[in-house]
């Protein structure tokens, strides 16, 4: 790992595929490895299938410090898949509300975006975001590792900022 212009590039590779990611270094205010919950509102699974690659050692984004956890109390980042329907909606907003302050919500793959293939179905409602607010969008169908990863990086960034906020009042 090199530090280059304040932020941390850390190569890695996964079988044929080489990335590189940027991780701000700048995370003073989290004192604690940040912990995930993941929630699959309506999806086809097949975003769920990468999340969960996300977490083999293949991916492994526990090097990141992030931790998946069951249990909302302990969650700062809210990982959404699928489509928001009648029927999840207060799932959803019961995760949500359980999560102390500051929390994260990322949307993981179209169907949490939009509502996806499922936007035209009678009850879907849409996105994560017609329910709770979002603050990181990771596109694709399904969304990638690689992107879900940076999706994830991305949400820590906006994690701390959230606690300089709440620190500052
Ligand atoms: S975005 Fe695609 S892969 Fe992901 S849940 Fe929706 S239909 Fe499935």
């Amino acid at each position: 790992m090199d530090c280059c212009f304040g932020f941390w590039i850390r190569e890695y590779s996964c079988s044929d595929v080489y990335f590189i990611i940027e991780v701000n270094p700048v995370m003073s205010y989290l004192k604690r490895s940040p912990w995930l919950i993941h929630y699959d509102a309506s999806s086809c699974n097949g975003c769920d299938i990468e999340v969960l690659a996300c977490l083999t050692p293949v991916y492994d984004v526990e090097r990141f410090g992030v931790i998946n956890t069951g249990n909302p109390k302990q969650a700062d980042l809210f990982l959404v898949t699928g489509s928001v329907n009648e029927k999840n909606k207060t799932v959803i907003e019961n995760i949500y509300n359980q999560m102390p302050e500051p929390k994260v919500v990322i949307a993981v793959g179209i169907c949490a975006i939009s509502g996806g293939i499922f936007s035209e179905c009678y009850n879907v409602m849409g996105g994560a975001d017609k329910l709770i607010p979002v603050d990181v969008y990771v596109p694709g169908c399904a969304a990638r590792p690689e992107s879900i990863i940076d999706g994830v990086v991305k949400a820590l960034g906006v994690l701390d900022e959230k606690y300089k906020k709440l620190n500052a009042k």
